[in-house]
């Protein structure tokens, strides 16, 4: 297979070809009579998504199948499936669930990773969306009762100032959990004490979190200064106001910036009421919030609508594309995939000039056909 158009690479955008053999990238040929193609990039990989399409993730095997496929229409072709806070026993359950079901993922729908949980370790006072009542705190739970959570779990968010909080992040990084500090009330020194015990990410920052006041900084000030640290951002214009982008993207290092989506599953579907971990919710237009709040209760937006909304906002399209593909791979340490070079797994977004979808391949094949 030959696909041809102008090439998202990791700096640049150049006109050429990509060879695909046996589902891999086997050549990159630059060639200025490809300059009026359309756009081609790596695939999308959202590692934080609770559902899209009408399907939950925390739903049956067959909302699994539907999630993944929604998302693959979106350019998304990697995921990981993200639990919101819920009893120990729903998280094993959810565990279990999409752990059975990884092996016989369609190959129509996005591939999943893994998994992700939002929760169960973190601060009432920034709940966001997160059901109260089943929060715990890191020194009351025994670390046998998380074991078996442990297998496939990629990343996970944890308040770092809760009782047990640090002990609990450096036991997770130990196991290669890419811990992410979020739905906190963490000074800044709270912060950087959990970036030191082992946490790598941030959880949609800004969002449910202390954030940048001069006298009084919080766990955002930790994440943005912290180099090492990636940072979340829902880039959908509700969860933080585009005026604090330049923030974001002029302090962070260009390869710990990460988009996600949050979706939760009424993604895709319109207007619409439902409920998120045992609490109503209702979709209006792009917004999802608690029923009759303002609280937002995730996305409705896509990773292909976010890469759009930081490239309208100043960004080259490489920065913006790598938030959305290599580094959430760098993250969770996948290294097949997430960048149009040699070697690379042919997972590819086709969009047209305003950045929208066409066509969708993975392992070479276009599943999504445009
Ligand atoms: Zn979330």
């Amino acid at each position: 297979m030959i696909v041809r158009g102008r090439l998202v690479l990791d700096d640049a955008i150049v006109p050429g070809r990509l060879h695909i053999e046996d589902g891999v990238i086997a050549a990159v040929d630059t060639d200025v009579a490809e300059i009026g193609g359309p756009l081609v990039t790596p695939g999308f990989v959202d590692v934080h998504v609770h559902g899209w399409g009408g399907h939950d993730a925390m739903g049956t095997r067959a909302d699994l199948d539907g999630m993944a496929r929604a998302l693959l229409r979106r350019g998304v072709t990697s995921f990981l499936p993200t639990a919101v806070t819920a009893g120990l026993g729903t998280l094993r359950d959810f565990a279990d669930r999409v752990r059975a079901w990884m092996p016989e993922a369609p190959v129509d729908g996005a591939e999943p990773l893994g998994f992700s949980l939002e929760g169960p370790f973190i601060s009432p006072d920034r709940k966001g969306a997160q059901n109260p009542d089943f929060i715990v705190t890191p020194a009351s739970v025994d670390r046998v009762e998380l074991a078996p959570l442990l297998a496939g779990l990629r990343t996970t968010t944890i308040a770092p100032e809760l009782d047990g909080a640090l002990d609990l992040i450096a036991w997770l990084a130990e196991s290669d959990v890419a811990v992410a500090l979020g739905h906190s009330v963490a000074t800044v020194e709270q912060g950087r004490a959990g970036y030191s015990a082992g946490a790598r990410s941030t959880t949609h920052v800004f969002n449910a979190m202390t954030g940048v006041d001069h006298r009084t900084p919080g766990l955002a000030v930790a994440a943005l200064t912290e180099d090492d640290a990636y940072v979340e951002l829902v880039a959908d214009g509700h969860h933080v106001h585009p005026a604090l982008w330049p923030i974001i993207v002029r302090t962070k290092p260009a390869d710990r910036l990460v988009l996600v989506s949050d979706a939760m599953y009424l993604a895709g579907t319109g207007d619409g009421d439902g409920s998120l971990g045992g609490l109503a919710v209702e979709v209006r237009g792009d917004r999802a919030t608690l029923a009759g709040t303002q609280t937002l209760a995730g996305s409705v937006t896509a990773l292909d609508l976010e890469v759009r909304n930081l490239f309208l906002a100043g960004l080259p399209l490489p920065a913006a594309v790598a938030a959305a593909t290599r580094n959430p791979l760098a993250l969770i340490g996948v290294t097949d995939r997430g960048r149009l070079a040699v070697g690379q797994r042919a997972d590819l977004v086709e969009l047209d000039n305003d950045l929208r979808v066409v066509r969708v391949a993975r392992d070479g094949a276009w599943r999504i056909p445009g």
